[in-house]
């Protein structure tokens, strides 16, 4: 099938308005008569519930969880972008355009990523007008922090806990209309495969996780707002529970997977402590606004930081290597994640980390704590050069804007980060790929949609922070409820879908099937057994940096992996009952699959790009080198195995913006 990305005639800025205005609507009383299945309740599928019966439509919403407020997105921290320009520091939509473009390292569609520019400024409105307590400053007014990758300030925060309340906004929003019974909520149930009716997805096959039992659902139009796939790599940043299944069951039913291979490393986490890990804890990206990341010059001062003989507060200011300022003196320590992240691993593959591991560098605030001191101390008419006084003014300032954060910190690694610099060590965080999306975000599925972190999305190659929140919320406030109605407006008067079709029955029973063959096979290994061996082949030869040679191996050893789960997986309990251990081994089984598919993804791409990085593609300087003739969005098409994958091109045109060298210096 040839791919039909839709994008709207005629010039950038007019694109969306234009073709909001020649759409096909669907009038109010015939909204009535269609019914909406919204999977995932997240900031994605929780906005577009929402807004979906708002506009009237029947919603039928599904998360796994016992309620969608436990969504991934509620562990947000750092913050939502839009092109307000409240700073007055020369935002516009096109900065925030070019911005995004540029960071995606000019790898995501300009038509998209201008229609999320526009948008961004009315989902901080629709979330004020919900009640998100935004930050605020001393006037009362929005407050705004920087991210990487950007030189002004357009990120909106509500201290460290930016997801948390925005999802409560999005879910007293949901609220309104499940107590209208616009909206059906299954909380409790996943979602294991969607049915195709005459090539229009009408339906999906969900499992009742507490019962048991398997259920036929149906509608009118099918929507995926299930999130990321990085718990592909077992540890991550991700919630316990985000997974692949509903993303890949709709890709074997025909919607093209694209980029699986982007995945965007977040530099600010928690390096690993041990073997029996199985969560990372991210500290939020905003900490790089006041915090400065440093490793020792000399390594003689590496081993005695890891030996216990020397503290890092003890060691002089010329003796510390400040690698982002020196490396990228233009952005510093706001350089965007992908680059962030290589020099960390250059540092430490060097021989500079500073933890036993020697995988972890500093993140610092001393410099932050005496700046913020100075001056407050001037405000309060104190004395300014009284070090201990100010360095107390200004860890209250600090506090104050990422208390949360430095008290997490605390907790998991024992160590006051008011008092010796924090130890940081990339992690995987997010995932860029996924299921591909025309412009009005409808898969290669007619009548299937995907939004939020699920779809291949508007990020290109890498996603700058607080970038993702905001393209959830475009998806689910400001874009399909628009462009949903354009396909519906066909279904007026077809009728309730009926569950009793033959596509019904067959989808029933291929879900059925999966299920018995796990819970019978009474093999020898759990399931966190196989799925730390993928994440160790994912992280080793699909990480941070790849090559082939590496990448071969892992298509191999993974397709291997897969057939000793199917040989060999145990499943205690029953299918008919609660059974955790048998949810996640359906989720692994998927990201076996998916994560051949992924590496596949990565030997085809003969570049580096953003968080694409190939050991053969790098310029002298070791920075990322991108390849024209590779300047498409890879789209891949199910033929039975992940080896057998077609590949389809969606060549990426870029016709207001320069591609030009991705610098940040
Ligand atoms: C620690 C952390 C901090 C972050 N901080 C920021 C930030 O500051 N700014 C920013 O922009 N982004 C941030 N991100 C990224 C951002 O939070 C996510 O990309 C975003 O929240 C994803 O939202 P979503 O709605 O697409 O998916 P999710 O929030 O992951 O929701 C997925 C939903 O799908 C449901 N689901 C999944 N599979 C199934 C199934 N098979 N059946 C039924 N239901 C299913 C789940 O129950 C859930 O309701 C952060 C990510 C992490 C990990």
């Amino acid at each position: 099938m040839a791919l039909d990305s839709k994008i709207p005639q005629g010039p950038l800025a007019d694109k969306w308005t234009n073709h909001k205005n020649k759409i096909n609507l669907v009038n109010p009383a015939n909204k009535r008569l269609i019914d909406i299945i919204v999977v995932g309740t997240g900031l994605a599928g929780g906005s577009a519930a929402a807004t979906l019966a708002e506009l009237g439509y029947n919603v039928k919403a599904f998360c796994f969880q016992d309620s969608p407020r436990r969504a991934h997105s509620i562990a947000a921290q750092g913050g939502i972008n839009a092109a307000k320009n409240y700073q007055g520091d020369g935002d516009s939509t096109y900065r925030l355009f070019y911005d995004t473009v540029k960071g995606g390292d000019y790898r995501s569609r300009e038509s998209n990523v201008h229609r999320l520019a526009e948008v961004s400024t009315n989902i901080i409105d629709q979330c004020v007008a919900q009640g998100v307590p935004f930050a605020r400053d001393y006037g009362g007014l929005l407050d705004n922090r920087s991210f990487g990758g950007v030189l002004v300030s357009r990120t909106f925060y509500a201290k460290g806990q930016t997801g948390q309340q925005l999802l409560l906004g999005a879910y007293s929003a949901m609220n309104r209309q499940i107590g209208r019974g616009k909206i059906k909520m299954h909380t409790r149930h996943e979602m294991l495969d969607v049915v195709i009716v005459d090539g229009k997805a009408r339906g999906i096959i969900a499992r009742n996780l507490v019962t048991g039992e398997i259920e036929r659902h149906s509608a009118h139009a099918v929507v995926l707002g299930t999130g990321g796939y990085g718990n592909a790599f077992y540890l991550s940043t991700y919630a316990m529970g985000s997974n692949v299944t509903a993303a890949w069951k709709a890709h074997k039913r025909g919607a093209y997977f694209a980029n699986p291979c982007y995945t965007q490393i977040h530099p600010t986490c928690i390096p690993v402590s041990g073997d029996h890990q199985s969560k990372l804890t991210l500290m939020s990206e905003s900490l790089r606004n006041d915090g400065r990341i440093w490793v020792p010059k000399h390594k003689k001062d590496v081993e005695a930081i890891r030996d216990g003989s020397l503290k890092p507060t003890q060691l002089a200011e010329e003796d510390r290597d400040y690698y982002l300022e020196r490396r990228y003196p233009a952005f510093g320590n706001l350089v965007p994640r992908d680059v962030a992240s290589r020099a960390a691993k250059e540092r430490c593959d060097a021989g500079y980390g500073v933890n036993k591991t020697g995988e972890a560098v500093y993140l610092d605030f001393a410099s932050a704590f005496m700046r913020y001191g100075k001056e407050q101390a001037h405000v309060k008419g104190l004395d300014e050069d009284d070090d201990a006084l100010v360095r107390k003014l200004g860890q209250e300032i600090v506090k104050n804007k990422y208390g949360n954060l430095f008290q997490m910190y605390e907790k998991i690694v024992d160590q006051n980060p008011y008092e010796t610099p924090m130890m940081i060590y990339p992690a995987v965080h997010y995932t860029m790929g996924g299921v591909w999306v025309d412009y009005n975000l409808m898969t290669t599925v007619p009548g299937l949609y995907c939004i939020g972190e699920a779809n291949f999305s508007d990020h290109g190659a890498n996603r700058l922070g607080a970038s993702a929140l905001m393209q959830g919320l475009a998806d689910g406030y400001f874009v399909l409820p628009y462009t949903i109605g354009d396909y519906l407006a066909d279904d007026i008067r077809t009728g309730p879908i009926s569950i009793e079709s033959k596509e019904f029955v067959e989808a029933e029973n291929s879900a059925t099937e999966i299920i018995d063959k796990l819970v019978n096979n009474n093999g020898t290994h759990s399931v966190d057994y196989f799925h730390k061996k993928l994440g160790k082949i994912m992280w080793n030869k699909c990480g941070m940096a790849r090559n082939e040679k590496d990448l071969k191996e892992a298509i191999t050893e993974i397709a291997e992996l897969r057939e000793e789960f199917w040989n060999d997986v145990k499943i205690p309990g029953k299918a008919d009952e609660y059974n955790e251990e048998l949810a996640k081994a359906g989720r692994v089984a998927d990201f076996l699959e998916l994560g051949e598919l992924f590496a596949k993804d990565a030997l085809v791409r003969e570049e580096s790009a953003g968080g694409h990085f190939r050991d053969e593609y790098q310029t002298p300087e070791g920075e990322a080198m991108r390849r024209k003739e590779f300047q498409f969005v890879s789209a891949w098409e199910y033929k039975g195995e992940p080896k057998d994958a077609v590949l389809h091109k969606e060549e990426l045109v870029y016709e207001n913006i320069e591609v030009k060298e991705r610098s940040y210096k």
